[in-house]
């Protein structure tokens, strides 16, 4: 078995009612940041603590559930994504055991990579709603962190990648600001952290100032998945 079956129950008391009918329509990718899964479970299941995820994936590949994907984990903070904000009714949060400097392991990709097939197919989740904790608070947050390989999961549906035609053109803060803003990138936190955020994702490679490339990858990004937003409220 490969879904949530394959789970071992690990349950965590942080969790709530997904408020006003919300569904999951992303799911948000962690690391942990701790020195291995037991102390990453420990804490998630904690109470004093008061955070969670749906699922914990360890570096062997073993699956522990902590809360029912139906309910609302604790898992992802004040942020905001396609300008929405209560990010934990609209998620499926996962953590992946990881101290944020390490590669990824080779069972925990796999792992990784059979549930969200799973997740994405069962909830209709398109794979633009597959994001990292840092694009949608990217002035607190850095995970899952440059190490992640977000191209593996995109060139099999279960994320999406940069395509872009051409090399880009002159690079330019607010042109890449409209974009990233399209994408889903709360730009209101400011042009650094955004495009911090960015790079930790898309260009983990790139230092320095902003670069053709940069605008090459999220105009292409914002062209292929910029989606209609909420009206401001009055
Ligand atoms: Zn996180």
């Amino acid at each position: 078995m490969s879904g949530p079956d394959a789970a071992i129950s690990r349950p965590s008391p942080n969790f709530g009612d997904r408020r006003d009918g919300l569904r999951p329509e992303l799911v948000v990718l962690h690391y942990t940041a701790m020195p291995d899964a037991e102390a990453a479970l420990d804490r998630l299941c904690a109470p004093e603590h008061e955070v969670s995820a749906h699922y914990l994936i360890a570096r062997d590949g073993r699956l522990f559930r902590l809360v029912d994907e139906d309910k609302r984990a604790w898992h992802a903070g004040a942020g905001e994504w396609r300008g929405r904000g209560d990010v934990n009714s609209r998620s499926i949060g996962i953590e992946l055991d990881n101290c944020g400097h390490s590669p990824f392991s080779e069972p925990q990709m796999a792992r990784l990579e059979l549930m969200l097939c799973d997740i994405l197919a069962r909830w209709g989740i398109a794979p633009e709603g597959v994001i990292a904790h840092s694009d949608f608070a990217p002035r607190r947050k850095g995970d899952p962190g440059p190490r992640f390989d977000w191209r593996r999961l995109a060139l099999q549906g279960l994320a999406v990648w940069p395509v872009p035609a051409s090399p880009g053109r002159r690079p330019d803060e607010s042109a890449f600001l409209a974009a990233a803003r399209a994408f889903g990138y709360p730009v209101g936190e400011g042009f650094v952290p955004v495009l911090a955020a960015f790079r930790a994702r898309f260009r983990p490679w790139a230092r320095g100032p902003l670069e053709a490339a940069d605008m090459a990858a999220i105009e292409n990004l914002a062209r292929r998945f910029a989606v209609d937003r909420p009206a401001p409220r009055a």
